[in-house]
């Protein structure tokens, strides 16, 4: 079953989170999307009441915080990902699991290394999902500079929602508590096709992140656990835009964005 979300920030609605979950529901994977956590603690509450585990789809949350704790402490475990384009990004495929539950540590461990607890003896599902040392040497390497990446991405984004403040396109929200760490900085217009073709009209370069929400993909489709309504994902999804968002992009290069937004916006009529 999916959850709507919220159209405020984005991220699972939990006050329609009750009503998604039915006697086969043992988990719930709430997404921290572009950045900004999820509202853990209504989804806590839930959570608990219906004694349902919490995995935190942290993959673009790292470093993030809600409420003064980090991502990745928020549920029961978590994954993040560090593939090449993420916040932490290896130079290949690689993630993480989080999770201060001993037992769920021991059992990632095992299913990533074809179903081992013990060396030649294969008891759980033969996965071979271990990060490779390469990766792992990257990774370290880059670690210690995230922090410094995470503040520069966020100074940018309130250069942008400076700039874009008079403007009819809706910036993202930071609510009060939180800390947003724009892995995606991503805007919404109602001409975002128009948009986009006229940003890239005068070379810059947008994405939309992303175009189909998940329950309208063909594979949920076809399982019949894509039927909906989710109206709020689905309006979202047709006006999101996502801008420029890098730790080493300069504030020149966020106020021509800006600017560029701002002057094709203006009606010419
Ligand atoms: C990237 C991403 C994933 C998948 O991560 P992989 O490392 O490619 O498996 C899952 N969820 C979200 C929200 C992501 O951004």
């Amino acid at each position: 079953m999916f959850v709507d979300v919220d159209p405020v920030t984005w991220t699972l609605d939990a006050t329609k989170l009750e009503e998604a979950i039915t006697p086969n529901t043992k988990a719930m994977i709430p997404v921290h999307l572009y950045g900004l956590p999820a509202d853990m603690d209504p989804i806590r509450a839930i959570a608990k009441k219906h004694n349902l585990i919490i995995v935190e789809d942290a993959c673009q949350g790292h470093g993030a915080t809600y409420k003064g704790t980090r991502t990745g402490n928020l549920g029961d475990a978590a994954a993040f990902s560090f593939y090449p384009t993420k916040n932490l990004g290896a130079c290949g495929d690689a993630g993480m699991v989080t999770t201060n539950d001993e037992k769920v540590a021991e059992a990632v461990r095992a299913l990533r290394n074809c179903g081992q607890r013990v060396k030649n003896v294969h008891e759980l599902p033969p996965f071979n999902h271990r990060m490779d040392s390469m990766q792992a040497a990257i990774l370290r390497v880059k670690l210690p500079h995230l922090d410094d990446w995470l503040e520069s991405r966020r100074s940018l984004a309130g250069l942008y929602n400076q700039l874009l403040a008079d403007t009819s396109v809706i910036t993202p929200v930071e609510p009060h508590g939180y800390r947003h760490i724009y892995h995606l900085y991503v805007i919404r217009a109602q001409d975002r096709d128009g948009l986009q073709a006229m940003l890239k009209e005068n070379g810059i370069g947008t994405a939309i992140h992303y175009p189909i929400p998940v329950h309208q993909q063909p594979f949920y489709m076809k399982n019949g656990q894509g039927q909906g309504p989710y109206p709020v994902a689905e309006k979202i999804c047709s006006e999101i835009l996502s801008l420029p968002m890098y730790p080493e992009l300069t504030e020149e290069q966020v106020e021509v964005v800006a600017s560029t937004i701002t002057r094709v916006l203006v009606p010419t009529a």
